[in-house]
């Protein structure tokens, strides 16, 4: 017997038609690539994406057509998400700090015919056009008519500008209908161990991911919010927030190609932000612009990170300052949120060193989703806080293979293997202590490089710290340390070392602390370990 209930597709258009009836003057800040504050509200941006969902049909994009988008927060970039996935093709967000050949290559892979690009990344468009051209056929500049820059495409590819076309077009009257598992956005992972992969998300998934992401123990928004996407809308679809806030009414402060500390503190202060969220990375530069300033964020409430993991040392300042950073864990693949780190009863009872222990981890498995770990002999390690497997998970919003990879489906029922280590402790909250690729194993003991970083950066004088697998000619691979010094501060290796005594097994102190003045990092904000380990594997044998 069916229910006798309404069903309606789970599709992406209902938020935005739902944010623009019910929470239309909510407002879309976007800070400009001159400086400039840009004002729009969610009305504003729905009926403009269905300006640009008619153009798109002028320019021949059908269902299921791949549509890629090369930029950063803004009105225009929102009024992608919605009008590309609205009218059912596909929205390719690409990371457009990967190098040229890869951009290239995932154009070709995911055989995008329109590719919506920033003004500022037209050497980008201009250096990877001559290798796309068996699929894309428009390039279609972010910009007003005066905006446009001089940009000279090969045959076959016409330029056109985003004002100009939606202005020409007459919007479509209603977001077209279609089964919520048509497929609605692309993301490729960053690739650091070989060719990004694509994981092609759903209507329903996205909407389900979404609707998680505003639950309480979540990212909990409210219309009275004003949220700074810190992370860009090509890293995993900026963690829901662009749909989580409009399904919420709450207002989006988009900071465009302006991440950087200052810029970031002072359009938070300006705008009001009261949440905001994006990779430790950040967090840690705003940080040392604060201590260095004196300034504060006046108005911000809390703080989501992720994407590595975020040392304990930064969330303790961050608490001194009033505003906690809620960790979350997850992938591209899982669209991305897994875990998120919330309070239970028994964690609650903490007093407060053991309770920032709990809320270091990377948190607690969300509904819709499920997580284990996985021991060598395949059973699932015991919730004992001890026992490293390696984690997998399936869920409603977690990818069943990668796009055009037949020989990675795990299917609906199989589990996703994250490439990721960790422990789960009795009230389920999960530790990850590496990346698969990242362990350190010294004679035969396994040493978390997650642990080692995490003091080093309680360290008063280190900013950044890396720890690597370095080759050693007895214990096969010794713990090898790389950080960067606080601004200003004068860090010798001793003191480093001295700092891990108490702190964890004599076995696990690293062999060696090399200080540097920077760390490489990849195109997600996140160390580059890979290469890292390239310059310093033989760094102990000499
Ligand atoms: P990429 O693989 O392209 O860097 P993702 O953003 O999908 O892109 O990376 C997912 C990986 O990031 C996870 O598998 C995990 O290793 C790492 N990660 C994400 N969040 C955390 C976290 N809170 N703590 C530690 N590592 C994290």
């Amino acid at each position: 017997m069916l229910g006798q209930m309404q069903h309606h597709p789970l599709l992406i258009s209902s938020i935005i038609r739902y944010a623009a009836r019910h929470h239309g003057a909510a407002e879309v800040v976007s800070k400009l690539a001159d400086g400039a504050l840009h004002r729009t509200s969610y009305a504003q941006v729905e009926i403009r994406a269905r300006h640009l969902a008619a153009a798109l049909q002028g320019l021949g994009v059908q269902l299921g057509h791949r549509v890629a988008t090369l930029a950063m927060n803004s009105f225009r970039h929102l009024e992608c998400y919605y009008g590309i996935s609205g009218m059912g093709a596909v929205c390719h967000t690409i990371n457009p700090r990967l190098a040229l050949d890869d951009i290239a290559y995932i154009i070709n892979h995911a055989e995008d015919g329109v590719l919506f690009a920033d003004p500022f990344f037209a050497t980008i468009v201009a250096g990877v056009a001559p290798q796309v051209g068996a699929s894309l056929r428009h390039v279609v500049i972010m910009a007003s008519a005066a905006e446009m820059p001089a940009l000279a495409l090969p045959a076959g590819i016409t330029l056109h500008c985003y004002e100009t076309l939606l202005a020409a077009a007459t919007p479509i009257a209603t977001w077209p209908d279609f089964p919520e598992t048509t497929a609605s956005s692309l993301c490729y992972t960053s690739g650091t161990t070989g060719r990004p992969k694509g994981v092609l998300y759903s209507h329903r998934s996205t909407l389900l991911h979404s609707l998680a992401g505003n639950a309480a123990d979540s990212l909990a928004l409210r219309a009275v919010d004003r949220v700074l996407p810190g992370v860009p809308m090509f890293h995993a679809n900026a963690w829901s927030l662009p749909y989580s806030a409009p399904m919420a009414g709450a207002a989006l402060i988009l900071p465009g190609r302006h991440l950087d500390a200052p810029s970031l503190v002072a359009l938070a202060n300006a705008e009001r932000a009261t949440m905001s969220a994006g990779v430790p990375t950040i967090w840690l530069g705003v940080l040392q612009h604060l201590r260095e300033t004196g300034q504060r964020l006046h108005t911000l409430g809390r703080i989501m990170s992720g994407g590595s993991a975020v040392p304990r040392a930064l969330m303790q300042s961050y608490e001194e300052l009033g505003i906690p950073i809620i960790q979350a864990w997850g992938m591209t693949e899982s669209s991305p949120i897994a875990t998120m780190n919330a309070a239970t009863p028994a964690t609650l009872a903490l007093e407060a060193e053991a309770a920032l222990d709990i809320r270091a981890t990377q948190g607690r498995t969300v509904f819709g989703m499920d997580v284990r770990a996985i021991r060598e002999d395949g059973s699932e390690a015991p919730w004992d806080a001890a026992t490293p497997g390696n984690i997998q998970f399936q869920g409603h919003w977690v990818a069943n293979g990668y796009f055009r990879q037949p020989e990675t489906q795990v299917g609906d029922q199989g589990w996703f293997p994250t490439g990721d280590v960790g422990t789960f402790d009795a009230n389920g909250f999960v530790r990850l202590t590496d990346r698969t690729k990242d362990l350190i194993k010294s004679g035969g003991e396994w040493i978390s490089s997650i642990d080692l970083e995490n003091i080093a950066v309680a360290h008063p004088d280190v900013a950044e710290a890396a720890a690597i697998a370095a080759a050693h000619p007895k214990w096969a691979e010794r713990p090898l340390l790389i950080v960067v010094p606080r601004p200003g501060h004068t860090l010798t290796e001793a003191s480093v070392l001295a700092f891990f005594a108490d702190k964890v097994p004599k076995f696990s102190i690293p062999d060696a602390v090399v200080i540097v003045e920077e760390l490489p990092h990849g195109a997600t904000g996140k160390i580059q370990k890979n290469v890292l380990r390239d310059r310093y594997a033989g760094y102990l044998t000499g």
